[in-house]
């Protein structure tokens, strides 16, 4: 018997590098709308969801959360406008033929992320992937959610029977994927180290996605044939 499988690839240090250029867009939309750029900033944003992030920024500046909406909105039109200047991502060493080798097995590609969808796929396609790559349907984003906790509890209700894997580069990855009792395979193109990441109960922590493809496929193969 065939068990349904679904990688759900985190994106930001996961798919894509990490860029400071990248998470200016961020700021501007919290400018914008607020009508002042934040004076304080979140110290640990690595791992939260956009609507975490934003909620937490607002707060910390002493705006009400109610504004989350507007900021989104906000967030999406100049993700949308710096896109079309041609603003171009990189996508982490292997990432494409990860996604390559994963469909060539028969698994599904989908995504996991904090980011909204809009955000996702022009952040995707800037870094050369292509829509196609990814199972949109059965996929997750966070822009309204307030952690990743919340993420991951949709997954067995939405995908029902099955492994579903996470794949991501932060130990809040790892914390999400342990409260809705998901395989964890961690990467280390991010911001964190192997070493922080054998800190979380991943099954697997690799370098990235290059050295570490062969060991990510036979974990996520192990786990498809003990279904
Ligand atoms: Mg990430």
């Amino acid at each position: 018997m065939t068990v349904k499988t679904h990688i759900l690839w985190d994106i930001d240090g996961t798919l894509i590098r990490n860029s400071r250029d990248g998470a200016a867009v961020y700021l501007d939309a919290f400018t914008r709308v607020t009508g002042a750029p934040p004076h304080r900033l979140i110290a640990t944003p690595h791992g939260k969801t956009e609507g975490q992030l934003l909620a937490e920024m607002l707060e910390l500046n002493g705006h009400p959360t109610t504004m989350l909406d507007d900021v989104l909105t906000e967030l999406d039109r100049r993700t949308q406008a710096l896109h079309d200047t041609g603003f171009v991502r990189e996508a982490v060493a292997g990432g494409p033929n990860a996604l390559h080798e994963v469909a060539r097995r028969g698994w599904s590609n989908a995504l996991l992320t904090g980011n909204g969808p809009l955000h996702s796929r022009i952040k995707l396609l800037a870094a050369g992937y292509s829509e196609q790559d990814f199972d949109w349907q059965s996929s997750f984003f966070g822009d309204r959610s307030p952690d990743r906790h919340h993420l991951t509890a949709l997954v067995a209700p939405a995908l029902g029977e099955g492994i579903h894997v996470i794949v991501g580069d932060t130990p809040n990855d790892g914390l999400a994927a342990d409260s809705a009792a998901l395989p964890f395979i961690a990467v280390a193109t991010g911001a964190f180290t192997v070493a922080d990441l054998r800190d979380t109960n991943a099954l697997l922590v690799v370098d990235d996605l290059v050295n570490g493809l062969d060991d990510v496929l036979g974990t996520i193969a192990e786990l498809s044939t003990r279904g």
